[in-house]
């Protein structure tokens, strides 16, 4: 019984979590209408926490979160899930460390993505954040496992967790809900940011080891330790 308390627990926590992170992705103006959604994994279970389809940002509550499994059925919830859910049940089957996940069409980002053309390393926030450019994935229809697998393909043995879709938008991951939130914001910054600089020239290159640099100080000593 213990078990199933902890568990219960732990989807009240990532409920209200879930709910409250659109809001970013509302604040930093990366999603109109409907359309992008969050999503987090229960730890050590095979369940992930996702927007309701089609319900608008400003009605969203912990309570109209939606329950699913890692095949993308609705295990507690009054509403269908994200349309999005099987790409990103997908992403949750095939990659083991990811404990969130998050889809927008935010503009620029996805001005690049409809050119199938990866962002370039050339700002030093991009290295520490990515690693490198940002990739592009296949283009991909909704309806099959095809958009969880170009996502997996992309971004396995990549050091970025965010991948431009190709035609589509970003599909970002990370460790926590809010570190793939993290992410998509950073992208969308950064893919603006690079565009911008395309207008009145071409961005200088960083070389590969100062990229590796970056990353590693980045990711392994900055920050409140
Ligand atoms: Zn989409």
């Amino acid at each position: 019984m213990t078990v199933l308390t902890d568990v219960d627990a732990a989807i009240r926590r990532l409920r209200e979590e879930v709910c409250r992170l659109h809001a970013e992705l509302l604040r930093y103006q990366l999603v109109v209408w409907t359309a992008g959604n969050v999503s987090a994994r229960v730890p050590g279970r095979d369940l992930l926490v996702i927007k309701p389809s089609g319900v608008a940002y400003d009605e969203l509550t912990p309570e109209n979160m939606v329950v699913c499994d890692l095949n993308g059925r609705v295990v507690d919830g009054d509403h269908a899930p994200s349309s999005d859910t099987d790409a990103q049940a997908y992403v949750y089957r095939h990659m083991p460390h990811v404990g969130g996940v998050v889809h927008t069409h935010s503009t620029y980002a996805t001005a690049w993505a409809s050119r199938g053309e990866p962002i370039p390393c050339v700002l030093t926030m991009m290295a520490d954040e990515f690693g490198g450019d940002i990739p592009v994935g296949p283009f991909a229809l909704i309806g099959d496992d095809s958009i969880g697998r170009g996502i997996v393909d992309t971004l396995s043995g990549n050091r970025s967790p965010a991948v431009l879709m190709r035609n589509h938008g970003v599909f970002s991951i990370g460790r926590t809900a809010r570190a793939a939130v993290k992410a998509a914001v950073m992208c969308e910054d950064v893919a603006r940011t690079v565009h911008i600089a395309r207008q009145l020239g071409h961005p200088l290159p960083i070389a590969e080891r100062d990229i590796n640099s970056l990353f590693d100080r980045y990711q392994n000593v900055y920050g409140q330790r």
